[in-house]
């Protein structure tokens, strides 16, 4: 992937008045939130950096190491915007789906919580445009703040941002739910899904979740079931004709926590260490990255 600085000079920060260049690393890293410098918060994504590179987790989480970016995936940004819009309608009525309806989950309802959003601090969530505090599952589904749970007596406070938790009423549980968009020819099915390396990572994902959430103080109880709601398009339509047509598909999945604990207090241990962990040798820009460092040592000899 090629990346390139915006050109231009630097409006803010300590380069202010300078020109763009990329290199490669933070001026400053941060770790705290809401002003607190005591504690090191670590999102869910930074979970799953830890899970696929040690090493690239500790120099970017720790060290402010600045990796090249990837495009926005801004279909699926969309998707989940448009979904989100959807069963938010429902929220409201408190009522369910029909995507639920269809498989005779009409007991099952987008979950509504009134109450006031608050940090790990106990303190209420402000946004700093509307300045009224948060709903909390209006806060938990907001990137900046998430569901927040201290890691045990630590000082790591883990979050991440929820698409959506449905309610159980029949057993008054919460069910965690994420939404994925995709695109290919044959449908989505629960016997094939699972299928496929990246998707231990949805799995992981549901389960780091289903941690903060059942840190939270809530009447509810948690479930073990959770869901991802598929939409795909298949393209088989014979013309565009400015649309994309979505086939939606229920994915269930139990929770799998019993491991996440432990892995949590490696990921703590690697980031409080002073030594660079290893690299996963499976990592294609690890090995780019090692064949152009034989250019450039040439190039400067
Ligand atoms: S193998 Fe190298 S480039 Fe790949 S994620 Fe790890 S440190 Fe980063």
């Amino acid at each position: 992937m090629i990346d390139l600085e915006k050109e231009g000079i630097y409006k803010r920060g300590k380069r202010k008045g300078q020109e763009r260049s990329a290199l490669g690393i933070s001026d400053e890293v941060s770790f705290s939130k809401y002003g607190n410098t005591e504690d090191i918060w670590l999102s869910r994504s930074a979970f799953d950096d830890f899970k696929k590179c040690k090493r690239c987790f500790y120099l970017i989480r720790k060290r402010g190491f600045i990796p090249p970016g990837i495009p926005a995936f801004t279909i699926n940004s969309t998707t989940d915007k448009l979904l989100k819009k959807e069963f938010d309608e429902c929220r409201k009525k408190q009522k369910s789906h029909q995507i639920l309806i269809d498989k005779k989950l009409e007991h099952v309802i987008p979950y509504q919580n009134n109450e006031t959003a608050v940090n790990v601090y106990g303190d209420p969530i402000i946004p700093s445009k509307s300045k009224i505090p948060y709903e909390k599952m209006d806060a938990w589904r907001t990137n900046a703040h998430g569901l927040q749970a201290r890691f045990k007596k630590t000082n790591f406070v883990l979050f991440g941002s929820v698409d959506d938790i449905w309610l159980n009423t029949k057993s008054n549980s919460l069910i965690l739910v994420d939404y994925k968009s995709q695109a290919n020819e044959k449908s989505v099915s629960q016997e094939t899904y699972w299928e496929g390396d990246f998707k231990i990572g949805y799995q992981r994902q549901l389960d780091f979740y289903f941690y903060l959430l059942t840190h939270q103080d809530l009447k509810e109880k948690v479930s073990d079931d959770a869901y991802l709601l598929v939409v795909n398009a298949r393209g088989l339509e014979d013309k565009f004709e400015n649309k994309l047509l979505f086939e939606p598909t229920l994915i269930h999945t139990k929770v799998k926590f019993n491991y996440l604990e432990k892995e949590i207090e490696e990921m703590i241990k690697v980031f409080n260490s002073d030594d660079v962990p290893e690299s996963n040798k499976l990592c294609k820009n690890c090995a780019y990255a090692r064949q152009r460092s034989v250019i450039d040592k040439l190039k400067n000899e």
